[in-house]
């Protein structure tokens, strides 16, 4: 049998490495990177060097299965069965209770067909908003902060700007762990160019930050003030680009009373940092250029859009966006966040980059659609979703390509959700996650290497995907079983001609192309794309129109942002502390993140054994004096606890540690660790605007067991 190679992506991070997938008799039996691919150049990290080995038939959901009545064990059904009955049991619900009583819970690792199907599923047909994603755990505080500041949700900076810059200021990021290719590229600039500075804003002492020219080891959740408090600083030393902010800007003023409160020593107390470290910061930063790169750290947190806010003003207050070497890059966490943001695919979005809270934009995308309306009521957001079903205003959920009961917060108050609600129709291409024992239905769904449509990674560019296997046994795309419910739901809702018309697609591409068609005139025009161009002239960057002959590297070259009077805003950001303090009976702060060779709940890295040869388990990392204290011996079993949650798993000793800051890693959850997984520990609570949950902190209490 002869070997075959396909193009594809990488399915993890967002930084979106181009591979080459070898396959041979029906079985992926190699990966390496694609050297044509501008995201990566033929690099790999280790897990997108070992995706082949993921690819394994025993972990898989194979086949659908159903089971009707709670109690019951799931049994295997045939497609017709079990879509029949998720259409009766959608209908009957809507019919009784309306269309918001049912919801859809998606994920930032679908191709961006898949979510738009979703999305116009939801919207278009039966019309709720409740659709929201995983992405809102990920990056909706990125999102909310670009709007604020700059008017649209557009990435402005490249990689390319890494090669640069003379000044790289990571914040809330393990790139090292998180995104290792773009970490090499920044190995690389930094052996090019020794005059390039490279500031990490982390509590905890990373890989990244032990690299770091200067760490600034904040305080959990201080990002804000540390960020106000180096433009007091650049005021004062006159490192601001006064001419910039004139022409380019406003709302500065209010902006610049805000921050004279933010003095040296004040933030030096409330981010618990040293002042002059403070002031090498602001002059590093605002002498430039300088291209900031963002993720969790400020995303995940109660006043996460604020924090994004706080970062881009820094850029706008020196002139700092728009020309090589500078701006503000987020790093997206999955591989498609960027796709699904494109689409609309959340509940407060709508398609091309529109709100929902817009009438004009509402009336935009019906017309698109051809259908009345769009409805205005806004959909439930994550933790609002599971609140709903747990509160029983939502019936039925259907979850896409995710794991809520490991990655949600709160997680005894999500299980509980989903043990409450009526129905739970899980869609996976693993069997057995954390969520599939609440699923009454469980829909096979292909996976990477087996699937057709596209992705957009953290610098805009979209790359088509493609599979190198037939799905496997009765598994189907995901957009393809979106496509075939919508039909059965129009049937029994007696809108049948209306689902024939919203959904007539046999091909992803038939999908891409009308994406493509919502975009026109929009900040992200792909008008200029088609599946045949990716392909011939491999992955680009948007905004790309019909007539352009290339994507732009980079955006507001020109000075002029996307809010109506073409100036970016200032946001006047306040500092404000995590939901939750520490006290007398919890302590100690608890963080959490990535490992370098794990992926989210490890249903794809857990099933190859190398990629545990860098952490084998799961540990508290704690700081030498917090572990004498409770006499407690590294390697040591302990409780860590609060009144969420308890889990027991061992202690170490780790010199990255900060005194009364504790790190456990995301991955692990119920089947590796007494508990549930960290997120059992942390809070629900949620930024106001974003609506993205504070993952990366909660107080907590550990005791030697
Ligand atoms: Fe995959 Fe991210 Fe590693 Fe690239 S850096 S190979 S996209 S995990």
């Amino acid at each position: 049998m002869a070997v075959t190679e396909t193009k594809s992506t990488c399915c993890y991070c967002g930084v979106g490495c181009g591979v080459i997938i070898e396959a041979e008799a029906g079985k992926i039996t190699g990966v390496r990177g694609d050297p044509d691919h501008p995201a990566n150049f033929g690099r790999l990290c280790t897990k997108g060097s070992t995706l082949h080995l993921t690819a394994k038939p025993d972990a898989r959901a194979l086949f659908p299965e159903l089971r009707r009545n709670r109690g019951e064990l799931r049994q295997r059904a045939s497609w017709d069965e079990a879509l029949d009955h998720v259409a009766e049991r959608f209908a009957s619900i809507i019919r009784e209770h309306g269309p918001d009583a049912v919801a859809f819970y998606i994920s930032g690792q679908l191709l961006t067909e898949d979510y738009y199907v979703f999305n116009k599923l939801a919207k278009g047909l039966i019309g709720t908003n409740n659709v929201d994603t995983n992405s809102r755990l990920c990056m909706s505080s990125a999102v909310a902060g670009y709007k604020t500041t700059l008017g649209a949700d557009a990435p402005p900076a490249c990689y390319e700007d890494i090669d640069h810059t003379r000044c790289l200021f990571i914040a809330g990021s393990n790139t090292a762990y998180a995104h290792p290719i773009l970490y090499r590229r920044i190995e690389d600039a930094r052996a090019k160019n020794p005059d390039l500075k490279i500031v990490v804003v982390d509590p905890r002492r990373t890989d990244t930050a032990e690299a770091a020219d200067l760490h600034l080891p904040i305080l959990p959740g201080t990002d804000v003030a540390l960020f106000n408090g180096m433009l007091h600083l650049m005021l004062w030393e006159g490192l601001l680009d006064t001419r910039y902010i004139q022409a380019h800007t406003t709302g500065f003023d209010a902006l610049k009373n805000t921050v004279r409160e933010y003095t040296p020593k004040m933030v030096a107390d409330i981010c618990g940092i040293k002042e002059a470290d403070l002031m090498t910061a602001a002059q590093w930063f605002g002498t430039g250029p300088t291209l900031s790169m963002y993720c969790q750290g400020l995303n995940q947190s109660t006043s996460g859009t604020d924090k994004n806010a706080a970062l881009i003003n820094l850029h706008l207050a020196t002139g700092q966006i728009g020309k090589p070497g500078t701006g503000p890059l987020s790093l997206t966490g999955q591989p498609n966040a960027m796709g699904g943001r494109e689409v609309g695919g959340m509940a407060t979005l709508l398609s091309g980059h529109r709100d929902l809270a817009n009438a004009g934009h509402r009336a935009e995308v019906a017309r698109l659609w051809g259908i009345a309306s769009v409805p205005e009521r806004p959909g439930k957001t994550a933790v609002e979703m599971f609140n709903g079903l747990r509160d029983g205003s939502i019936k039925a959920v259907w979850i896409a390509c995710t794991n809520p009961a490991q990655s949600m917060p709160d997680l005894n108050s999500v299980r509980d959700a989903l043990g409450k609600a009526e129905l739970v129709v899980l869609q996976e291409a693993y069997h057995d996650t954390e969520t599939t024992e609440f699923a009454d239905v469980l829909l096979p769904a292909t996976t990477w290497g087996e699937k057709e449509g596209t992705v957009t990674n953290s610098e805009r560019r979209v790359t088509h995907v493609r599979p190198a296997l037939a799905a496997p046994a009765e598994a189907r795309a995901d957009w393809q079983i979106a496509v075939d419910f919508a039909h059965r739901l129009g049937a029994l809702l007696e809108q049948a001609p209306v689902a024939e018309k919203l959904f007539p697609y046999t091909q992803a591409e038939q999908v891409f192309n009308e994406h493509r068609e919502t975009t026109r005139g929009r900040d992200l025009d792909i008008t200029g794309l088609s599946y045949a161009l990716l392909d011939a002239q491999g992955p680009q960057q948007w905004p790309f129109p019909a007539g352009a002959s290339t994507g732009k590297p980079r955006l507001y070259t020109d000075g002029v942002f996307e809010q109506e009077d073409g100036k970016a805003r200032f946001a006047n950001t306040l500092y404000r502390a995590t939901a939750e303090k520490t006290d007398a009976r919890h302590p100690l702060h608890l963080n959490s993140g990535r490992l370098r060779d794990q992926w989210h709940g490890m249903s794809r890295t857990g099933t190859v054994a190398q990629l545990f040869n860098h952490v084998e388990e799961p540990a508290i990392l704690m700081h030498a004096n917090d572990m004498q204290r409770r006499s407690i011996h590294h390697g040591d079993l302990v409780k860590v606890s609060n009144k969420r949650g308890t889990l027991i798993l061992p202690a170490h000793n780790s010199a990255d540690m900060a005194p009364a800051q504790t790190f456990i890693p995301m991955h692990w959850g119920s089947q590796y660790m007494s508990g549930l997984g960290v997120n059992a520990l942390m809070p629900s609570a949620f930024d106001r605007a974003s609506k993205q949950p504070e993952l990366k902190h909660a107080a907590v209490k550990v005791e030697k067991i």
